[in-house]
């Protein structure tokens, strides 16, 4: 899978990522319709800086889209022993967020170590799965 790229913008030591599309629109922008209200500016494959008239110094790199995590890609549900289909959300003791006591399918202890975190399922894998109509979330633990 290829990596996304986005533009980190900076301007006056204020640094945000936008799109490359919006970068590329602020630099079209510059060099086109609002030509006149720059000072100086200068474009590069992936670097881009511009200078405006009002002060505003503005520069543009473009970099690889931070990996994010969405919540629902936390590799953290899982059924129990006892009902593999009722899932909940564990720690990582593999403990249940809405009850202590309750552990999750596969843990267990070898030589002391905790063991099945391997068990731990995203929401969106276990929703996208083929028998995602089998499995139901723990309201308790979505709440948490
Ligand atoms: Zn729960």
């Amino acid at each position: 899978m290829a990596t996304d790229k986005m533009y980190e913008r900076t301007e006056d030591g204020v640094t945000t990522h936008v799109s490359i599309r919006e970068a590329m629109a602020e630099v079209n922008h510059a060099m086109m319709d609002g030509k006149r209200d720059v000072r100086e500016m200068s474009s590069g494959r992936d670097r881009h800086w511009i200078d405006y008239k009002d002060g505003r110094s503005v520069r543009l790199t473009l970099v690889d889209a931070p990996a994010e995590t969405a919540a629902e890609d936390v590799k953290e549900w899982s059924g129990t022993a006892s009902n593999g289909t009722h899932v909940h959300r564990f720690d990582a003791e593999l403990k249940a967020l809405c009850n202590r006591r309750i552990r999750s399918r596969g843990a267990g202890r070898v030589s002391g170590a905790l063991v099945g975190h391997g068990n731990l399922r995203s929401r969106r894998e276990i929703e996208s799965s083929e028998y995602a109509y089998l499995y139901t979330f723990c309201s308790k633990c979505e709440d948490k």
